[in-house]
């Protein structure tokens, strides 16, 4: 079985089918994207993955272990193996740039204060703030706050990231100093899901690529597949608008 399973989940807002039967799985160490049109419900489904909205069918297997979003033991067992970052990266305006990054797991997860420092400026240095730790979230371009949320999420240790549009707020010129980092994270065998507008990215980075639309994965392939060889009209449509 594969480390994320997801078989027929649904998800729904009011009336609003917005999930209609996701099917979708993520080996150990895969990288793989969702790209699909605005409303095809990639969000919900990263959404609904963490927690943050229950499924009303179907099911998510995560390191073997079947979640059920209606028990808090069960949910908190998967949460501690994910993590997510969003378009609005939120850090905590009154902290330091480490301590944003260390709050989380010396004080939800009670880890050791001092490994849990060295961990975070192990990763500040690798997403280019080695120099920062000390300053506060406005002494920073957008770029840089996106790099924060993303070594914090990392410190969580998670077996899979999720990322949902990173860089859809940033300044064009800042973009590409977040998808490097994403990119040089890859390499490191970390699981993840990746929802993103940035096509030659998202061609380059992930193993494979997973085409939305009307809350289904309506193919999923190699990027060579999906870019250059689509099996269905959907995707060759929306690969060649946006391409
Ligand atoms: P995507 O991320 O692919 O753009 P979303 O998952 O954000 O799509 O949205 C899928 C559908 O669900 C859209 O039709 C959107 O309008 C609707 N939707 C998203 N969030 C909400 C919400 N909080 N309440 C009601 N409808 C929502
Ligand atoms: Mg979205």
């Amino acid at each position: 079985m594969s480390f994320l399973d997801i078989h027929d989940l649904g998800a729904r807002y009011g009336s609003l089918r917005v999930l209609d039967g996701i099917d979708l799985s993520v080996e150990q160490g895969e990288v793989v994207s969702l790209i699909g049109p605005s409303g095809s419900g990639k969000s919900t489904l990263l959404k609904v993955i963490t927690g943050l909205m229950k499924p009303d069918r179907g099911r998510v297997t995560l390191a073997g272990a079947a979640v059920d979003y209606s028990n808090r033991k069960s949910l908190k067992a998967a949460r501690d193996r994910l993590a997510i970052v969003f378009q609005q990266y939120n850090l905590f305006g009154n902290m330091t740039v480490l301590r944003n990054v260390t709050v989380a797991p010396t004080t939800i997860k009670k880890r050791n204060r001092r490994q849990v420092e060295e961990k975070a400026r192990e990763l500040l240095d690798r997403v280019g703030l080695g120099d920062k730790l000390h300053v506060y979230p406005d002494q920073l371009s957008g770029g840089q706050q996106q790099r924060v949320a993303i070594a914090r999420a990392l410190c969580l240790e998670p077996e899979i990231l999720l990322l949902d549009e990173v860089t859809s707020a940033l300044d064009p010129e800042r973009v590409s100093e977040v998808l490097d980092t994403i990119r040089l994270l890859a390499k490191d065998n970390i699981a993840m899901l990746i929802v993103s507008h940035e096509m030659s990215f998202v061609r380059d980075v992930s193993h494979r690529i997973a085409f939305m639309a009307d809350g289904r994965v309506q193919e999923i392939g190699s990027p060579e597949q999906i870019f250059d060889n689509p099996q269905t009209d959907r995707t060759r449509d929306f690969v060649g608008r946006i391409s």
